[in-house]
């Protein structure tokens, strides 16, 4: 059966509009799986500490046949291959940071794995582009995409880049 997940993107370091967009092609090279949509590209206000660089923002769908635990595994490979420095910093800048947001409806909770992943409802850099691919997706737990929109921290989202 066709199983979609759905992969949060962010950058603050660096080139962050070049490293979302390696991003993806990382993304479509993960074994058993394609990329099957891209949103557009953001920028946004950080959250957490503001003394640092804005952020770029994008989501992409995944059609996969691994399970959610070997493409965490991929995640961290490719946020490493870019370089991704791992200080312990809560919401600190950083290089890349990947997402697992959905995994088709499946709800996880596991000590190294949270899906729906657990700030997703309350990020308008994650639900405006994953509107942008997925329509008005229901979050299991939380209710239709759309509807979340109105409660969300504003981060002061702007397109940068149209997506496909
Ligand atoms: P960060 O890279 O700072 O977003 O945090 C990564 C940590 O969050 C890793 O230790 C993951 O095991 C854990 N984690 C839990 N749920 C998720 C998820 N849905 N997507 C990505 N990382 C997750």
């Amino acid at each position: 059966m066709r199983l979609i997940a759905y992969i949060g993107i962010g950058s603050n370091l660096g080139d962050p509009v070049v490293q979302v967009q390696e991003a993806f092609e990382e993304l479509d090279a993960i074994p058993d799986s394609v990329l099957v949509a891209r949103s557009s590209l953001y920028s946004s206000k950080p959250m957490g500490p503001a003394d640092q660089p804005d952020y770029v923002n994008a989501v992409a769908a995944l059609d996969t046949l691994l399970s959610p635990e070997e493409l965490l595994k991929m995640l961290r490979k490719i946020e490493d291959r870019q370089g991704r420095e791992r200080d312990g910093e809560k919401w600190g800048p950083r290089i890349l940071d990947l997402d697992l947001l959905l995994y088709g409806k499946k709800k996880i909770n596991k000590a190294d794995l949270t899906v729906p992943h657990p700030g997703l409802h309350e990020r308008d850099f994650v639900i405006i582009p994953l509107a942008e691919i997925a329509g008005d997706l229901n979050i299991p737990g939380r209710g239709q995409l759309h509807s979340l929109i109105k409660s969300c921290e504003n981060h002061f989202l702007k397109k940068l880049i149209t997506g496909k």
